[in-house]
């Protein structure tokens, strides 16, 4: 049985595992606090009673860590402060011993910096506020799945070695791949898009994508999860742009009706969504920067997104639209991939800012294939790309998608100081373990 449904079960025998959270070892009665992946309950044993003698000796020599399963009756004790009940044991089987003090303090995160508690991340997500975090992403991903699967999507599975460093201006990382180098995928775009030329119409991928970018900013790593989308037969990139908000609203909505508490008590953050996401231009969003908050930069800035500018696009969108996410368009083709559609030269694609940080890069893409080399050849890419193209030589539906990053998502929406707390295990230039 899980902690959270003894509360259905009082006056029954029931039996539970979990880690031993504390001990309070008394002169007439034992208290242990125990502890599963859904709550915590009391334990407690009288010590005049002599049947619990073997039971007092257990608990004489139980550390703080250990697994035990207890066997025994839960009744409702107003008087216990922790969710107003106890177990009354039968046995306490210890199922592994902790065999010294635990080295960080897990009830306490801030205690210790964050590069301690991530050479000992077994034991800091045993912290209630950093298990949340994977119960809250494991969520967000699943009803991510659960709209897409609702309008057929497939779910498919690319590769991440792979044979030639391509596509964008991203590094890559090498790997010798037995007399030769292979290359660790730094996005499943060129596969997503394969699948479009196959017929599959409608896929989705959540996989590792791997980036060599020696930036240590609070929002970037080495490998991340990606929920890349891809689609066809769609008319613009209003098609996707619609799509991913739709998703993200599902999403959240969703988490809402499940998490809110949790959200706003332990991570300080409310969802609250507007009807519709705002949608506006670079040089547009530039000249409101500038009317509004003084925020002026040299033109040739004015080609992508500064942080400084993705600051300040949240206090914008809020402001304006109250909308913790926006929608910017129009990015001039020498900042775009090569695979991006134009328009009048203008690329069909967009970013999306969620709380003034960019989640996303959507576009509707280039199938035609003479447009599509001849953009390719552009940026120097054409030779390196060769395989890729092929996937538009012989038909290629209209088609377009997205990727969203999963840990920089979930750090945004609970508000956390770093993507190192929104990641099982990070990675980032100076980090490689545990
Ligand atoms: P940025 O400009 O923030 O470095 P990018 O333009 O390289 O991002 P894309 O290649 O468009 O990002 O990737 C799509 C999404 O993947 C991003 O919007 C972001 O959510 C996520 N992402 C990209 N790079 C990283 C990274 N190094 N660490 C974590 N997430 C990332």
């Amino acid at each position: 049985m899980k902690i959270k449904d003894l509360k259905d079960n009082f006056d029954k025998q029931i039996e539970i595992n979990g880690f031993v959270d504390n001990v309070r070892n008394l002169q007439w009665v034992q208290f242990l606090i125990i502890k599963d992946i859904t709550g915590s309950v009391q334990v407690t044993i009288e010590k005049s009673d002599e049947s619990n003698s073997k039971l007092v000796e257990i608990v004489n020599n139980l550390s703080i860590g250990s697994t035990v399963k207890i066997k025994g009756i839960v009744k409702e004790n107003s008087k216990v402060k922790l969710n107003g009940m106890e177990i009354i044991p039968e046995d306490i089987i210890v199922t592994s011993i902790s065999l010294n003090e635990l080295p960080i303090n897990i009830k306490d995160k801030d205690a210790q910096e964050i590069d301690t508690r991530l050479d000992y991340r077994f034991l800091d997500l045993r912290n209630d506020f950093n298990k949340n975090i994977f119960i809250i992403q494991s969520d967000i991903v699943k009803y991510f799945r659960e709209y897409l699967y609702s309008l057929d999507f497939l779910e498919i599975h690319t590769p991440k070695l792979i044979g030639t460093a391509s596509e964008s201006g991203s590094e890559v990382f090498e790997v010798k791949y037995f007399d030769r180098l292979a290359y660790l995928a730094q996005s499943p775009q060129f596969y997503k898009q394969m699948a479009m030329s196959s017929g599959f119409e409608k896929i989705f991928e959540v996989g590792p994508v791997f980036r060599a970018e020696n930036s240590n900013t609070n929002r970037h790593t080495t490998e991340f999860t990606g929920f890349d989308v891809e689609f066809s037969y769609i008319n613009s990139y209003e098609d996707v742009m619609d799509l991913e908000e739709n998703m993200i609203k599902y999403s959240l909505n969703k988490i809402n009706e499940k998490h809110s508490k949790i959200l706003s008590d332990m991570y300080g953050s409310t969802i609250s969504l507007p009807t519709k996401f705002p949608r506006i231009k670079l040089n547009d969003l530039y000249d409101e920067l500038e009317k509004r908050y003084g925020y002026k930069v040299d033109d040739e800035e004015k080609n992508d997104l500064t942080r400084e500018a993705e600051k300040l696009s949240y206090k914008y969108s809020m402001e304006e639209y109250n909308s913790e996410f926006l929608f910017v368009t129009d990015f001039p083709s020498e900042k775009r991939a090569f695979y991006h559609m134009r328009k009048d030269g203008i690329p069909q694609g967009y970013d999306l800012i969620f709380r003034g940080v960019e989640i996303t890069t959507g576009a509707q893409r280039e199938h035609r294939f003479d447009i599509l080399k001849e953009q390719a050849k552009e940026k120097g890419l054409d030779k390196d790309v060769e395989f890729y193209l092929q996937f538009f030589k012989y038909g290629c539906p209209p088609h377009g998608g997205f990727g969203i990053g999963i840990d920089r998502f979930t750090m945004l929406l609970l508000n956390l100081a770093t993507i190192k707390e929104s990641m099982f295990i990070f990675r980032g230039p100076n980090r490689l373990n545990p």
